[in-house]
Formats: C-alpha cells, structure tokens, sequence
C-alpha cells in the first residue's frame, strides 16, 4: 500500500558528528496529514531528525524530501519547526513576539495565536524573558501554530507543561491538524501523549529506525503470548514467530512475537498494548526493525518484506 501524499520521505539518510554518526541509513515515510510520535532513548537522534527536516543542518548522507522537495527549497511558510529550547526574543513581549510572527510569516493567523496565549492567561505586554518554563513554551506553540504551517515539526513540545495545559494544547493542535490536514512530527518521551495524539510513529534507536508506521498497523501485527516456559526458555512452537523479546519470570515467559500463520499453544495470546510493544523494541536492540507498508520509502517498498497490511 502506498498511497496519498507524502510529507517526508527519507532514503538513507545519516548524519555524522565529529564523534560518530548520529543517525545513519534512515529510511522511512510520512504520509500526509498524520500526526506522528518520533520516540526512542536520549541520544537516538530524534532532535538531529528533526534539524535535518527543519534544514537546519544538513545531511551527511542520503537524500530527504519534505512536501515534494529538497528541504532548502521548501517554502519557509510551508514549515514550523519548535525546537527544545524553544528560542525566543527575551526582551520581546508577548504581543511583540506575535506581532513578529505575523510580518514575517505572509499566511499568519493572528487569532489563532492569541487564542493560545489567552487559554494559558499569559499577560500580552509581559516580557518573555519574565514568564515561566511553561508559559514560554506556550507562546512559543502560538507562534508554531499561528504560521499555519502544512509541516509542523515538534521537538518535546509538552515538556514543562502543566497537566492540564497539555491537555488543552493537545487538543488545539488536534483540532489545527483535523481541520487543516497538517502533518505533525513531534519528538516525545511521554507514552500517554502518543497514546492520545498521535496516529503515526517512528521509533529511533542508535541513529537508526526500528519501527514506523500506522500505530494501528503496528500494534495489530504483534501479539503478546504468555504460558509456562518450557525447559529453559520458550516453547518451540513459537520458534517459528519472529521474536521481539521476551522475559522469563519464575516459570513463566511472555514474549512479543511478529506472528506468521496462527500461534499454537502452549500459552495464552493477547493484543500488546503500545507502551508494550514500544518498550519491547527499545529494550531489544537485536530485534528486526519492522515498517508497515505506508511507512515505506518506494525503493524500500518493492526490495523490503511487507508485513501484512
Ligand atoms: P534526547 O532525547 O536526549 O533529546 P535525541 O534523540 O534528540 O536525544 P540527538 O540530540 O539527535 O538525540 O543526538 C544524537 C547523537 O548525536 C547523540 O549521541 C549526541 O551526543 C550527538 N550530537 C547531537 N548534536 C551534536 C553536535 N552538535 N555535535 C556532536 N554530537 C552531537
């Protein structure tokens, strides 16, 4: 399956520091319109990921495009990259930080922002440099989200946020992205907010891609399956499942299976949960990286096993 539009499309790609390579040989696909976790350990390369989308840095290797085009030909209103630190003018305002926004970027929507800054009471003549972690970061999504971009690129964008003002900016920028069909990509270290935002994930680990897809997809190809180990280890009716990992606990074993064709017993099976199949994989620097067929680069497409859609 490969339809619609694309919003990234990597092929090899790789970036290599004067310490060693950061991310190396990534290939994967986002279609349009999806709202996607980009998730793995400190240091997986998420932050480099989003730089090189951002074209903030340039790629040692491999080739990317973004909306159809080279990242550097990209039109800058077409993109919106917040980055961790969230960089703002601290002798700025409020309203002179949106007042920017707005004269530099042709499509701004000025209500859009405000309404953002409003929902969080931050006062529109306070400095930024005077405001908290938080209310920074709020301005900071104002400004992202006001750009109207058709690429929003995220890198923590909640962390520092208080529960509750998560919870509203999630569902701003669900609504921005249901109504406008913007694509999201958003770096995250919080289960719960890719289990309730996002639709799409890319898992990093090491530089490289270990999952991407549908989170549907990805979830549905995998099952939990639990019983009384045997011998030393798991039965050998499993032994012809793909193994993502699994853990013996006293008598017992679970493990994470990519199944193919149905899966005898011994053992009870379950549908894994996300957090699951997630922490399976990033403690299982071994197990096969999996893409569902959307998250497939063209070339990749025809040369790489599907899994079953
Ligand atoms: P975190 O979850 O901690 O934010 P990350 O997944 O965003 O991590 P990156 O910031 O992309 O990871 O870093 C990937 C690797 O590249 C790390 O080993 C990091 O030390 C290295 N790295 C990142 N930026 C640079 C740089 N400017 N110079 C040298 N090495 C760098």
């Amino acid at each position: 399956m490969y339809t619609g539009e694309s919003a990234l499309e990597a092929r090899g790609l790789g970036m290599r520091y004067r310490r060693g390579w950061a991310l190396k040989d990534c290939s994967f696909r986002l279609p349009a319109g999806r709202i996607c976790g980009l998730v793995g350990p400190n240091g997986a390369g998420k932050t480099t990921l989003l730089s090189i989308v951002a074209h903030v840095l340039e790629p040692t290797q491999g080739t990317l495009s973004v909306l159809g085009a080279a990242p550097g030909s990209v039109d800058s209103g077409r993109t919106s990259f917040l980055a961790q630190e969230k960089p703002l003018f601290r002798r700025f305002t409020v309203a002179e930080t949106l007042r920017l926004g707005r004269e530099l970027n042709p499509g701004w929507d000025q209500r859009a922002a405000e309404d953002i800054v409003r929902a969080g009471n931050v006062p529109f003549d306070a400095k930024i440099g005077t405001l908290s972690g938080g209310q920074r970061t709020r301005v900071a999504l104002a400004v992202a989200l006001g750009k109207r971009p058709d690429l929003l690129l995220l890198d923590e964008p909640m962390a520092g946020l208080d529960p509750v003002a998560r919870q509203e900016l999630v569902g701003a920028l669900l609504a921005e992205a249901a109504e406008r069909g913007t694509t999201v990509l958003m770096s995250t270290h919080v289960l719960a907010e890719l289990e309730n935002v996002c639709d799409y994930l890319v898992v990093l680990s090491d530089g490289g891609v270990r999952l991407a897809g549908d989170v549907d997809e990805l979830l549905s190809v995998h099952t939990m399956v639990t019983g009384a180990k045997e011998g030393e280890g798991l039965p050998a009716s499993l032994a012809h499942h793909p193994l993502v990992e699994s853990r013996i606990s006293g008598r017992q074993f679970t493990a994470l299976i990519r199944p193919e064709g149905p899966v005898a017993g011994p053992g009870e099976t379950d549908s894994p949960s996300l957090d699951e199949v997630l922490l399976a994989y990033l403690r299982s620097p071994d197990a096969p990286p999996l893409l569902t067929p959307t998250a497939q680069v063209r070339d990749q497409a025809y040369n790489a096993r599907t899994v079953a859609a």
